[in-house]
């Protein structure tokens, strides 16, 4: 399953429009074209609010 966000290291192309320029706020992206909106990534630069990543392959043990 894909879940479109805004990876600020990436180039990010809108999925509505196809554009790859954006107004990057505090927790969304959103497009300069068609204003569709991207949640930026969690992690990273924002240490108060990061997704801890869980091991996916924990069940193969
Ligand atoms: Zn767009």
């Amino acid at each position: 399953m894909y879940r479109a966000s805004y990876r600020p290291q990436e180039v990010n192309h809108c999925p509505s429009c196809g554009n790859s320029q954006w107004m990057i706020g505090r927790m969304t992206a959103e497009c300069a074209f068609c204003a569709t909106a991207l949640p930026l990534v969690a992690g990273g630069n924002f240490g108060n609010n990061v997704l801890r990543k869980r091991p996916l392959r924990a069940l193969a043990a």
